[in-house]
Parts: C-alpha cells; sequence; structure tokens
C-alpha cells in the first residue's frame, strides 16, 4: 500500500560541480530503475538546478528535494527560498525540522508546521522530521516527546492525499554518530507516530503517509529497519554522498 521511500540528505556538503557529478553517478548506478522505490536526493540550495538538470538529461529515476524553505511567498526575506521558487527549478519534496535546524537554527515546531502547510499549498512534499535528544530516550520520555512533536508538526494539515506527506523519525543521539537505534526502537516510535496520525487524520491516512527511519542508515543496516511494520524506508545522511553506497540502499529497499 505505501512505497517505500529512500532520500537522501546532503546537508551542507558538496560544491556546484561536485553536486552534479554525484548526481550523475548515481544516475548511473540506478539505470535500471528503482522498481517501486521512490528516491529523492535533497542537495544543498546552490545545487539544486544542476541535479535537476541532471536527472531532466539522464532521466534519472530520483527526484528533487530541498532541505529547507520558507513559508512566505515573496519578499524582504534576506537569505530565505519561497515555495515557488523550489517548483520552478523542478524540487518536488522538502526537508524541513531536520535536528538541525531546530538545534542550529532554533526553529520551533510552530514554524515547521507553516513550513508543511507553504509547501502543500504548493504541491511540494515535506519529508517533516522529528526526534528525541539522548537525555529524553535515557529519561524513556521519548514516544511521548516524539508525539507531541507530531502533533504540532500537523496542526490543521489537510492531508488528501497521504503519499504526499512524509515522516521521518531521526533519533537525534543517532544521527551522524555511527550509533544506531535498532529497528525495534524505530518500529516502536514509528508506530506511535503511525497511531498518533490515525487519532488525528483517521486510520486510512495514516496508514498512507510514509514514515522513514533515519540516524546513521548505512547499505549494510537498512534492511533491519525496512522490515518492520510502520519503517516505509530511509532518510539517509552520510551514506548519501557517495553514489555507489546510496544506490546500494535503494537496492536493498526494492
Ligand atoms: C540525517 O541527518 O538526516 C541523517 C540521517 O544523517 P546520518 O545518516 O549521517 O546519520
Amino acid at each position: 500500500m505505501r512505497n517505500r521511500m529512500i532520500a537522501g540528505n546532503w546537508k551542507m556538503n558538496k560544491t556546484y560541480t561536485e553536486g552534479v557529478e554525484l548526481a550523475s553517478g548515481l544516475a548511473d548506478e540506478l539505470k535500471d530503475g528503482t522498481g517501486s522505490v521512490d528516491v529523492v536526493v535533497c542537495p544543498p540550495a546552490v545545487d539544486l538546478k544542476g541535479v535537476a538538470e541532471v536527472i531532466d538529461q539522464k532521466k534519472a529515476p530520483f527526484a528533487l528535494g530541498a532541505q529547507n524553505v520558507y513559508w512566505e511567498e515573496h519578499g524582504a526575506f534576506t537569505g530565505e527560498t519561497a515555495p515557488d521558487m523550489l517548483t520552478n527549478i523542478g524540487a518536488t519534496y522538502c526537508i524541513i525540522g531536520h535536528s538541525e535546524r531546530r538545534g542550529y537554527f532554533h526553529e520551533t515546531d510552530e514554524e515547521i508546521n507553516k513550513k508543511a502547510k507553504a509547501l502543500m499549498a504548493h504541491g511540494i512534499v515535506p519529508i517533516s522530521c522529528c526526534g528525541e535528544p539522548l537525555e529524553v530516550r535515557e529519561a524513556g520520555k521519548h514516544v511521548e516527546f516524539v508525539v507531541d512533536q507530531i502533533k504540532k508538526d500537523t496542526e490543521g494539515l489537510e492531508i488528501a492525499d497521504p503519499s504526499k506527506y512524509v515522516i521521518a523519525y531521526e533519533p537525534i543521539w543517532a544521527i551522524g554518530t555511527g550509533k544506531t537505534a535498532t529497528a525495534d526502537d524505530a518500529q516502536e516510535v514509528c508506530g506511535a507516530i503511525r497511531k498518533t496520525l490515525a487519532e488525528i487524520f483517521g486510520q486510512k491516512t495514516a496508514d498512507g503517509i510514509r514514515i522513514l527511519y533515519g540516524g546513521s542508515a548505512k547499505p549494510n543496516n537498512v534492511a533491519g529497519f525496512l522490515e518492520k511494520d510502520d519503517v516505509d524506508g530511509a532518510l539517509v545522511g552520510g551514506a548519501s554522498l557517495k553514489a555507489d553506497s546510496f544506490a546500494a540502499m535503494v537496492k536493498a529497499a526494492m
């Protein structure tokens, strides 16, 4: 019922030239297609146009995503990017609420909610991140912490097509640290997220929303996460920076 998704978050890595090279290498690795797996790459903003051109020229089987957006339509917001600027260059997904933006740039759930609404109004699929810090996990409060984020981040959203809203559960202590959550840890929280979505939007909508796991996901561990009922794919940081490792994760999901 839900197509699996493997999404790569390049973060602040790859110049324009390097980004075009990586996208081109990935297109070669995936030239035989990705079956029913939806693949998304999210380069830095300045690389988006170059990667869009690679996708177009090579008929690459992956979609383009941004890493951030601002919710206003246009105007005096120096340094920000509006939703229609993303659609205009071919981006169809956008990561919001990543823990690095929540942490370093003090983004709040209210702002993440506004970004989701702005993206959806422009037909861009949000990949909305949530996840607990280590101290919350150690206190055993991770489920309630994440459920609270989900309630705030989805407040007032109208989800007509559940395939057009994606959640990524990324425990902060597992991001870029080499420490992965176990597949059971991921299932516990992803299951609670789906239950919360069912309470808010109804079971049918909840059953159609993809929930990804993120946090040191690699070619050698991704299959274990994907076996779990409520884990529909992965949001991948470090391992998305090499075409062969990211392609291996896509193939593991096929
Ligand atoms: C991420 O930042 O979204 C992420 C999951 O990073 P990594 O795979 O490097 O832990």
